[in-house]
């Protein structure tokens, strides 16, 4: 490179922002159609488990707890983030967040239950 050039990379630098964040100070911004934890909306299944069938981990588990009551099990050790549960799901009874900050010491609490009913937060 020559420097005349050089010295034109150097200031344009500079005055760039970083490209690198500076996580976990700052909060990081994940972009538009990230697959972060899948999120379960039991007011829209109706428990025909394709998004079971077609995980492929065997991360998901859809079990019926009334009349047509469905919860989700989600066990995020398990799960790829692949978000073809969600591609499968003909009701868009599930979804992708930009969640990432997901890790835990206990691994039990990675299994997260939600619940049949829609006002109920997920339990983990
Ligand atoms: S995101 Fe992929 S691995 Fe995770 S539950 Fe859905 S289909 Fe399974
Ligand atoms: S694919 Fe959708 S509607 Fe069918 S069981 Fe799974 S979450 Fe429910």
């Amino acid at each position: 490179m020559r420097p005349g050039k050089m010295f034109g990379e150097i200031l344009c630098s500079l005055f760039k922002k970083p490209a690198t964040n500076m996580y976990p100070a700052e909060k990081l911004d994940m972009p538009k159609n990230f697959r972060g934890k899948i999120v379960f909306d039991p007011a829209k299944c109706i428990g025909c488990k394709l998004c079971m069938k077609d995980c492929p981990s065997g991360a998901i588990t859809i079990n019926k707890v009334g009349e047509k009551q469905f919860e989700a099990v989600i066990d995020l050790s398990k799960c790829i983030y692949c978000a073809q549960c969600v591609d499968s799901c003909p009701k868009k009874a599930l979804e992708a967040t930009k969640e990432v900050e997901l890790a835990q010491l206990d691994i039990k609490k990675l299994k997260v239950v939600f619940g049949a009913n829609p006002k109920s937060d997920a339990k983990e």
